[in-house]
């Protein structure tokens, strides 16, 4: 059927029919799905597809490279709960984005990377085509679902499919394989117009089961030392007003995974943040809402968790497959976190009883002690900064705009500028995320500010910000309001590694010394900066939020100041040869 309807037309025929094709079908597709935003960078097969869909009034962001804007479609997900659009070439561009999917997928991040292929019929017998390659066979075990529409006619099926997989359940990352054959595929503008189909209510509300919900809150009754864990799960749910009734009706101390922070603020008289590991060591009862545990939260059990005690965990997740992934969870509650939390504030009812109060007692004293460690040397004023000091002046900032979005990523910067930098709303901190995954910011930036509006702080390592330097290019092309400060310490970790052969080559963790990154942008006519004392950096990023301008920092660290791998420092093998 899909055959017959693709056959080229007869030229008069034609001439009195409207004709469409795939290009016109695809964007058809995704604007009849709300899907108004392309990241991607042209070429072929899908240079046209780019140009035809700007025509049409979509928002198309041309990158510089694919991994780049895969990151951008895959927090596009994130923060819209509609799947973030990628476009690829083929073979190489596909493998460029494929990291993005396969990274959006590790993170419950919905997109869908739509990649141009060779031609079936000689990819197929390996006749070597021009970037042959077997894209949705590779594709498939990176991703949560690969498809390959053939015929124009069902486009709309392909795109329809790759929507619900995408955002239905726990969210992920789609494969859609649109071979260059299929753009050019002329078919009756009406039946064109007929194949598309609405995805209607691509992501179901899924409600617990009531028994689980008893069972949750019985094993929450009976807590001494409650704690309830929020993870991007839940920030990703949009369900803010409800969670956030959750946590002040129940009273328990809350911990927020770093993409969480924000969903209530930082400074909430119930934040257990400055008292992590002390909750995590003394808690009895824990509720997981959107977080998993993974090596993030080191598997749920071990000396962080207080062993050899146990604890009793409560889950909250939309994937069933999730419990009992690494320890035992007394209390699973299956559906998504809207459905779920108002079904247990509803069970709760008006006479919850508040927790213990030696628990909250013993919380907030230990919270206030690490806060006031903390304080001093988030204030001193010297150059070289060290990451304290550049960290302060930037919370400041973040504490007298609350609105605007911050990306971050680094090893040091990353740790410390997570605990540092209080976050006020939900979704305003964006990261590397379950991989912990360096190269995101760039990408991150751009999408958060085309998609929210609000100006984006994005706080790199001079390592991290390597793997994405080069979209500063596209920061400046669109004219986004993106401030990029670049934490230079002159390498990896540390600047002042040698090399211990005495050879020739640096050390393979250092960079160039004293580089000035702030270059980078005023080739593309963005505003530079370098700075050397926490007041300049403090002075620098407000001017830049203030003009919305693209601008780049360079923020002069302390080269001896960081600390290996950062906080996992653990995960980093290290040769006992080494040290000889
Ligand atoms: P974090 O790293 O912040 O701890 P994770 O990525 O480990 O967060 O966990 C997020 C969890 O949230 C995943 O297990 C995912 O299945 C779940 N999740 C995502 N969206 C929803 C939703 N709408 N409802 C319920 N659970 C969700
Ligand atoms: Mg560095």
């Amino acid at each position: 059927m899909a055959e017959a309807a693709v056959k080229t037309a007869e030229p008069a025929a034609q001439a009195e029919r409207e004709l469409t094709d795939g290009f016109q079908l695809v964007i058809d597709a995704l604007k009849l799905n709300g899907i108004n935003t392309i990241y991607g960078v042209p070429g072929i097969p899908v240079t046209d597809l780019g140009r035809m869909a700007q025509a049409a009034g979509m928002r198309v962001i041309s990158f510089r490279h694919e991994q780049n804007a895969g990151n951008a479609a895959a927090i596009a997900g994130f923060l819209t709960k509609n799947p973030g659009i990628c476009l690829t070439v083929s073979a190489p561009g596909f493998l460029n984005g494929l990291t993005a999917l396969a990274n959006a997928t590790t993170n419950c991040f919905p997109m869908i990377l739509i990649s141009g292929s060779s031609e079936r019929e000689i990819v197929d017998l390996q006749q070597g085509d021009y970037e042959e390659m077997d894209q949705l066979a590779i594709a498939k075990p990176l991703c949560k679902a690969a498809f390959r529409v053939l015929h124009a006619a069902d486009i709309g099926i392909g795109v329809a499919r790759a929507i619900r997989a995408a955002v239905s359940g726990r969210p992920g990352g789609v494969y859609l394989d649109l071979p260059a054959k299929l753009f050019s595929q002329v078919m009756d503008a009406e039946a064109g117009a007929k194949s598309l189909v609405k995805a209607i209510d691509p992501a179901p509300a899924q409600i617990p089961a009531p028994i689980a919900v008893k069972r949750a809150l019985d094993v929450l009754r009976s807590a001494r030392r409650p704690l309830i864990i929020l993870g991007k799960g839940a920030a990703y749910a949009q369900a803010d007003d409800e969670i956030r009734a959750l946590v002040e009706t129940s009273g328990i101390p809350f911990l927020p995974m770093s993409m969480a922070k924000g969903l209530l603020p930082d400074t909430h008289p119930q934040s257990a943040g400055a008292a992590r590991s002390t909750v995590l060591k003394d808690s009895d009862v824990v509720m997981l809402i959107g977080a998993r545990l993974n090596w993030l939260l080191s598997h749920g059990k071990g000396k962080t968790w207080g062993a050899p005690y146990s604890k009793k965990f409560i889950q909250i997740d939309i994937e069933p497959k999730e419990m009992d992934s690494n320890v035992e969870i007394a209390a699973p509650v299956v559906g998504d976190i809207g459905s779920c939390v108002s079904a247990l504030l509803e069970g709760m009812g008006s006479d919850w009883p508040s927790p213990p109060a030696e628990w909250i007692a013993a919380v907030n004293a230990r919270k206030e002690e690490n806060i006031a460690k903390m304080a001093p040397r988030l204030m001193k004023n010297t150059a070289p900064m060290d990451f304290h000091s550049a960290l302060g002046a930037l919370r400041t900032i973040v504490k007298e705009r609350p609105d605007i979005i911050l990306v971050n990523e680094g090893a040091n910067t990353l740790d410390l500028a997570r605990g540092i930098i209080d976050i006020y709303k939900p979704r305003k901190r964006l990261d590397v995320g379950t991989w912990g995954v360096m190269g995101i910011g760039m990408g991150f930036a751009i999408a958060a500010a085309i998609e929210t509006g609000k100006p984006v702080l994005a706080v790199e390592g001079d390592s991290a910000f390597g793997f994405c330097g080069m979209e500063v290019e596209t920061i400046c092309r669109y004219r986004l309001p993106v401030c990029v400060v670049v934490f230079n310490n002159d390498g990896i970790y540390r600047g002042t590694d040698v090399n211990p052969s005495g050879g020739p080559d640096v050390a393979t963790t250092v960079f160039v010394k004293g580089a000035r990154y702030d270059k980078i942008i005023e080739a593309f006519g963005g505003v530079g900066a370098n700075v050397t004392t926490p007041d300049e950096l403090k002075r620098a990023v407000n001017e830049a939020l203030d003009s919305g301008k693209p601008t780049l920092i360079n923020a002069v660290i302390d080269p001896a100041a960081g600390s290996e791998s950062g906080r996992i420092g653990n995960l980093n093998p290290q040769s006992m040869l080494r040290k000889k």
